[in-house]
């Protein structure tokens, strides 16, 4: 019987840990935390979105993220749905997004955990994999706590995301055996912006189209909630451009956002203007901020208004509407950088799938090694598709790891 040791016992690793035992491995988890899956107990806000009826390539980003078709496609999602089927999840799903019908991500770890228990798969917490090295009969890994021969091994060791990164050895690990790693960054992080407004809106939150500029050039736009705080900005949308934020910043590329706060009254200044004066016209005698005050958070509306907040609207100047109508439709930003790896839920970047063989998730360098999860180079938007990401690979290197060749 195959020993498959799988390094890490989060997502993709207790997945994977699964569907090898239930191939007929014999499988250990060495996990270094003191219990397994702790990742999974806060994501979706602790409800765990789990998977997105969407499941398509371009809701995810990789170096060489033409080979992601390989991974995401029609028949792994059947896969991964059927192995939630059979874990004994039921789902809600809303828009596309899965959770657990419970609303509670502990649900899906106790079916995990349920599983691995009913298999016979042995978990050992508090074990920190510190080095592995190839000997003739396979792995020996070595720990804090002792070694460990396996036939075969699953690396699952995650991303710096959400952790001191000081503390994680996850690229390391892979590293150690001529891995090429690609840079990794926070990715659906918050933005920071540094300038004196942030302390004005801080607790605001507010529907809004944003785009982002990279040195001056439009490269993507996005759309839903943005919380304003007192170091920037949060909330999906913002979140969802953060990798490309951070990987740009350490390259010296400058980025901007240009927010329109009240996209579904106007579109450009000059329909924004309209509105304005008509509702000047239907509600006469008020000032800017007291016609602002009506559509936005009044500390949105005192940011905005600035100088002209105590002017009678049917004062301003044809030139005055137009930089107010500007900065209610297209406030323009500047960002800094976005917050640590700590404040993360992602990163990019990570070990290059070009190395891989993503039928079957074995490494194209070491013969019986696996790396699956988020120490690979692939992120995903918020939404479900990075734990997508994360069982997906599971399966399928649980798939592969006992073959017919053993
Ligand atoms: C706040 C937050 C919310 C999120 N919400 C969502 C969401 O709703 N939907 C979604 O799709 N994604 C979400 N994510 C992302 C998702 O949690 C990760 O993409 C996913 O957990 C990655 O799975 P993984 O198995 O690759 O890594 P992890 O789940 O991080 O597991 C890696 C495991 O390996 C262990 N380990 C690392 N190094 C070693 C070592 N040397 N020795 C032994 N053990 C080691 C770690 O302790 C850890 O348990 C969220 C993330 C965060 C932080």
């Amino acid at each position: 019987m195959n020993r498959v040791i799988v390094v890490g016992g989060g997502a993709s690793g207790l997945v994977s840990a699964i569907v090898s035992a239930r191939n007929g491995a014999s499988v250990t988890i060495l996990e270094r935390a003191h219990t397994c899956g702790k990742k999974l107990l806060v994501t979706g806000n602790g409800k765990c979105n789990y998977y997105n009826e969407d499941m398509s390539v371009k809701h995810y980003d990789s170096y060489n993220s033409n080979l992601l078709d390989k991974i995401i496609n029609l028949k792994n999602k059947e896969l991964v749905l059927d192995f939630f089927k059979s874990i004994g999840i039921v789902p809600r799903v809303r828009d596309g997004y899965y959770y657990p019908y419970s609303n509670q991500a502990v649900s899906v770890l106790n079916a995990l955990l349920l599983e691995v228990k009913r298999l016979g798969v042995v978990i050992v917490n508090d074990c920190y994999v510190i080095g592995i090295k190839r000997n003739a009969n396979g792995f020996i890994v070595s720990s804090n706590i002792g070694n460990y021969q396996a036939d075969k091994l699953i690396l699952a060791t995650g991303s710096y995301a959400y952790y001191n990164f000081d503390n994680i050895n996850s690229y390391k690990l892979a590293a150690s055996f001529n891995h090429n790693i690609v840079d990794v960054f926070p990715a659906l992080v918050q933005l920071v912006v540094d300038d004196k407004i942030t302390k004005k809106w801080a607790g605001v939150r507010v529907f809004s189209r944003i785009k982002l500029y990279q040195d001056n050039e439009f490269i993507r736009e996005e759309e839903g909630e943005l919380m304003l705080t007192n170091y920037g900005i949060s909330g999906i949308c913002a979140m969802q451009l953060s990798g490309i934020i951070a990987r740009g910043v350490s390259n010296n590329k400058k980025y901007s956002l240009v927010i329109n706060f009240v996209p579904t009254l106007a579109s450009d200044v000059s329909s924004m203007i309209l509105f304005l004066d008509d509702y000047d016209k239907k509600c006469s005698g008020r000032t800017v901020v007291e016609i602002l005050d009506n559509i936005l958070n009044y500390k949105l509306s005192n940011v905005i208004a600035l100088d002209l907040g105590n002017r009678y609207y049917s004062d301003l100047s044809e030139k005055d509407k137009a930089k107010l109508a500007s900065k209610l439709v297209s406030f323009r930003v500047d960002i800094n950088g976005t917050k640590l790896f700590r404040d993360a839920q992602v990163c990019s970047g990570g070990v290059s799938i070009r190395e891989i063989n993503l039928l079957t998730m074995e490494s194209l360098i070491v013969k019986n090694l696996y790396i699956v999860g988020e120490v690979l180079d692939v992120d995903g938007d918020c939404g479900g598709y990075n734990l997508g990401f994360a069982w997906t690979t599971g399966i399928i290197a649980g798939n592969s790891v006992v073959n017919e060749s053993d």
